[in-house]
């Protein structure tokens, strides 16, 4: 399993629900968990593990014991606004301040089955925002501002050209 790299086409798809939890699944998420907390990052997706589904993993406490994986996360209600630097761990290098809501709530299923409402602030709202983009094909460079956008255009040129050359993998 590889993290996937921007401009990989999956990154662009919108993930289909995840309808049964069985051992494939369960050794996928811990193959991302691995790559995951590896990557030093705070979210993955499952599309950038080339797995286009609505499953995320979330842990911005790295405390591995708490509920880190979401699965078919919806966001119903978001409050506040904070512009803030952030990162993907499909952009290599790259990083941009992103105006995110600073409180959201949302619903999502664990791997048990069990629905869960989860209420995030700060950090952990940022990444439940990020990572749930992630599931309809929506990338940070989406939001970034022009002006974001134009000082990270070095960057993603080069991640252009590299393509599959900056892949993490376990
Ligand atoms: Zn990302």
């Amino acid at each position: 399993m590889n993290i996937v790299v921007y401009p990989d086409q999956v990154l662009r798809q919108k993930a289909k629900p995840l309808t049964q939890i069985n051992k494939e699944v369960y050794q996928k998420v811990e193959q991302m968990m691995e790559l995951m907390y590896q990557a030093q990052g705070v979210g993955l997706a499952a599309p950038q593990v080339d797995w286009s589904v609505r499953l995320v993993i979330i842990d911005t406490n790295s405390n591995k014991s708490e509920e880190t994986v979401f699965i078919n996360p919806v966001i119903i209600e978001e409050a506040g606004e904070v512009n803030k630097e952030e990162g993907c761990l499909s952009f290599p290098g790259v990083r941009s301040k992103i105006i995110r809501a600073h409180r959201i709530k949302a619903h999502a299923y664990n791997l048990k089955g069990q629905k869960l409402e989860i209420v995030a602030e700060g950090l952990a709202a940022r990444a439940w925002q990020h990572e749930l983009d992630h599931l309809d094909g929506t990338l940070f460079i989406d939001r970034m501002s022009p002006a974001s956008r134009l000082a990270s255009s070095p960057q993603l040129k080069e991640l252009e050209r590299d393509k599959k050359a900056t892949r993490i993998s376990v």
